[in-house]
C-alpha cells in the first residue's frame, strides 16, 4: 500500500447525515476496497493501492474544531477510520483524542476490530457510539464483493467486546444486494449485540459508475442470472421488490421487537 502525505485538504467536513453537523475521514482512500463502496465514483486515490494521510493531523483538526461547541463527529462515511494502516499511523486514535479533550463524542462506522483498541477512549467520551456495517451473511459471498475486509467473525467479535464494554452500538445491513443478502440471517447474526439496526439498499446512480462495473461484473461472473434484475432493481428506489422486502422488515420488526431502522 502506497501512503501519501497531503497537506491542504480540510478534515472537518459538512456531514449529510441527519444527526450529525460534520465528519471526518481520518484517511483518504480506503485499503478494504470493497467493489460495491459509493465512495469509489469520487475517489482521488487508486483505491487498493495507495491511500493519503493529513499532515500535522493533531494540530490543524485542534484547530479546526475550535471554534465549535462540544458535538458529536462522524467517522467512516468515505473511508474505514480502522483500515489496515491505522495500526501504523494511528490517525483516527490521534483524533478520538483530540475530541475527548474538547469534550466531543464520535459515531464511528467500520469493518475493522481494530477499532476495539479504543474501547477506553470511547468509554470516555459520553454519547459516542460504535457501528459495523456488515452485507453477507456467509464468508464466500462476502469475499466475491469485499475480499480485503475483516470477516464477518472477527467484526461480531468486536461488537460483543464494544457491547460488554458499556459502549452503544449499532450495525448497518448495507448495502443489501438483491437475491444475495439474507437479511434474515443478518439480523439473527448482529441483533444479540447491536443496540440499533439499520438496512440500507443497494442503490446505483449511473450505469457508468464505478462501483456499479465493479457489482456488474461479478454478478456476471458468479450470479450471471441476476445481472438483468440488478439492472432494473439497483437503479430504482421504488422497485416492487424494494416494497416486499420493507414489508418483510417491518413484520421482522414488530415480531421481535427490535430496534430497527429500515432505509430501504
Ligand atoms: S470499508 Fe467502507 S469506505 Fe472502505 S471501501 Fe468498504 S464500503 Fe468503502
Amino acid at each position: 500500500m502506497k501512503v501519501n502525505r497531503c497537506s491542504r485538504r480540510k478534515i472537518l467536513n459538512p456531514c449529510s447525515l441527519e444527526m450529525h453537523n460534520y465528519q471526518i475521514d481520518t484517511y483518504i482512500g480506503c485499503e478494504h476496497f470493497c467493489h460495491y463502496c459509493y465512495a469509489l465514483n469520487k475517489a482521488e486515490t487508486n483505491w487498493g493501492k495507495e491511500i493519503f494521510i493529513h499532515e500535522n493531523f493533531v494540530e490543524r483538526l485542534t484547530e479546526e474544531i475550535s471554534s465549535l461547541d462540544s458535538e458529536d463527529i462522524y467517522m467512516g462515511m468515505n473511508s474505514d477510520p480502522y483500515q489496515p494502516s491505522e495500526r501504523i499511523f494511528k490517525q483516527t486514535r490521534k483524533a478520538l483524542e483530540v475530541f475527548a479533550k474538547r469534550g466531543f463524542s464520535a459515531s464511528v462506522l467500520t469493518k475493522s476490530g481494530l477499532v476495539t483498541r479504543d474501547i477506553d477512549l470511547f468509554a470516555k467520551m459520553p454519547g459516542s457510539s460504535v457501528g459495523f456495517s456488515i452485507a453477507f451473511q456467509d464468508e464466500r459471498t462476502r469475499q466475491l464483493f469485499e475480499k480485503n475486509a475483516p470477516s464477518n467473525k472477527e467484526r461480531i467479535e468486536a461488537l460483543k467486546r464494544l457491547k460488554s464494554a458499556g459502549i452503544p452500538t449499532y450495525t448497518l445491513i448495507c448495502p443489501v444486494m438483491p437475491f444475495i443478502t439474507d437479511i434474515e440471517s443478518v439480523i439473527e447474526l448482529v441483533a444479540p449485540y447491536s443496540d440499533t439496526i439499520w438496512v440500507y439498499k443497494l442503490h446505483m446512480e449511473s450505469e457508468n459508475d464505478k462501483n456499479w462495473l465493479n457489482v456488474k461484473s461479478i454478478l456476471d461472473r458468479h450470479f450471471p442470472e441476476l445481472t438483468e434484475q440488478y439492472q432494473k432493481i439497483a437503479f430504482s428506489k421504488n422497485h416492487p421488490y424494494w416494497k416486499e422486502i420493507r414489508h418483510k422488515l417491518e413484520e421482522i420488526k414488530s415480531k421481535k421487537c427490535l430496534n430497527l431502522k429500515i432505509e430501504l
